[in-house]
């Protein structure tokens, strides 16, 4: 996995971007830990569940289906995200997880698909460093680590916040 501040910087990124008539901050915050949530499955190790099975590390949490199942959720009991604009920014959140480590160099891909495939998925390219595990963080890995999530998320993720700020000005002083 990346480290898990660089997952919840996605969400913020696009609630930053969407900005705040459209994401309010408290959906934004539930976003970020969305986008946190997936990785809850290494209680499995503990539990005696194999990296590879369903609901092994990287398994069906990290599903795009389990996304919206839990943004669904989310939009059905919490008033705040009763929108179908919160909606999807809540399921792109999670999903924004499974995704992203199917960008990592190492462990098994994520299982996307799931229910309808078991296949674990990588991107053609996997640019992003996979994160030690650990005290292993503060080494030159750990170093390494975040050095390519800041060149290949923390970066674009700037820019989209930017650009949608700027977008959104734009517009506001063509009125
Ligand atoms: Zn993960």
């Amino acid at each position: 996995m990346p480290t898990i501040f660089t997952h919840a910087i996605v969400p913020l990124a696009i609630a930053a971007a969407a900005g705040r008539g459209v994401i309010s901050p408290k959906v934004a915050i539930l976003g970020a830990a969305f986008a946190v949530i997936p990785d809850g499955d290494v209680i499995g190790f503990k539990l005696g569940i194999e990296y590879a099975d369903s609901w092994g590390h990287r398994g069906a949490t990290h599903s795009l289906a389990f996304a919206a199942i839990c943004a669904g959720i989310a939009t059905m009991f919490w008033r705040e995200a009763r929108s179908v604009s919160a909606f999807v920014f809540l399921t792109l959140a999670m999903a924004s997880h499974g995704l992203l480590d199917t960008l990592t160099s190492g462990g098994l891909g994520a299982a996307l698909w799931w229910p309808f495939s078991e296949a674990r998925i990588f991107a053609p390219v996997t640019p992003v460093r996979v994160s030690p595990i650990g005290m292993g963080f503060f080494s030159m890995r750990g170093v390494e680590t975040l050095v390519s999530e800041l060149k290949w998320i923390w970066l674009p993720c700037a820019a989209v916040a930017f650009a949608g700020w700027g977008a959104r000005r734009a517009a506001r002083s063509r009125l």
